[in-house]
């Protein structure tokens, strides 16, 4: 089976068809969480997730916009778009993202694979480091965790006596790319494919990834978007104009 994996879209339209049309063929797709928030397309974004499959984890962002958390965990400007987004959304968008479940979940017939927003631990929780990602690492059940939330594309794994890191290597700034990671077997996994639409490695493609159940292999993606006009969009709605800014240097 091919997994299509996005996480952190954002409400970044343009960042998402960007990443429809540049990946290879796939059976299903898992949307890990933060639908929305920061970007201008907010009922777009929702309306073409839910045409691509109905495997989604919900992420701080798409509660912050449904209501179902209050925003004193969130920095002025986030609070702000949550708001804005929350304003925009069409009464059966806003039931929808307030319904989305909570991670982790699983997909039938993919044993020992789930699927989170921050970690298996907590839904909110920030993996970052190889640190963070020992505990939620060593305490889950299942050995290969894919997660979102950071914005950083990449894997951590532990084979109980050592730990490591592996980040993307790409050649180019502004074309489609692809880098394959094998997984092995006896280690654990804890693997982000990277924010669709607000990435923040410095990297501003949009980023996704692949996983074959098969081959045991992800690939980890980068493809170029149309970023003015995704940066329009933020521009035209009156939010913080940071919030555009920060997409061309994918920070
Ligand atoms: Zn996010």
């Amino acid at each position: 089976m091919r997994i299509l994996l996005l996480s952190d879209i954002h409400s970044n339209l343009e960042a998402l068809e960007a990443c429809l049309a540049a990946t290879p063929a796939y059976d299903l797709v898992v949307n890990l969480g933060d639908i929305v928030g920061y970007g201008g397309s907010p009922n777009e974004v929702i309306e073409r997730s839910r045409e691509l499959g109905r495997f989604f984890v919900r992420g701080n962002h798409d509660k912050a916009a449904a209501g179902v958390m209050d925003l004193k965990d969130f920095n002025p400007i986030a609070g702000m778009a949550a708001l804005w987004t929350r304003e925009q959304l069409t009464p059966e968008n806003l039931k929808w993202l307030s319904d989305l479940p909570r991670g982790p979940i699983q997909v039938n017939g993919l044993a020992g694979v789930q699927f989170v927003h921050g970690s298996p631990v907590d839904e909110d929780e920030y993996v970052v480091s190889v640190r963070d990602a020992l505990e939620p690492l060593l305490l889950s059940s299942m050995p290969l965790t894919f997660f979102g939330h950071s914005h950083l594309q990449g894997s951590f794994s532990t084979n109980n006596a050592n730990s490591d890191v592996f980040r993307p290597e790409y050649r180019t700034v502004g074309q489609t790319e692809t880098v394959e990671f094998p997984l092995k077997a006896g280690i654990r996994y804890l693997v982000n494919p990277g924010s669709v639409g607000q990435p923040r490695d410095g990297d501003w493609r949009a980023a996704f990834a692949v996983f074959d159940s098969d081959a045991q292999i992800v690939s980890f993606c980068r493809t170029p978007y149309n970023l003015k006009s995704a940066q329009d969009r933020i521009f035209g709605a009156n939010l913080p104009p940071r919030l555009a800014t920060r997409l061309a240097a994918g920070r």
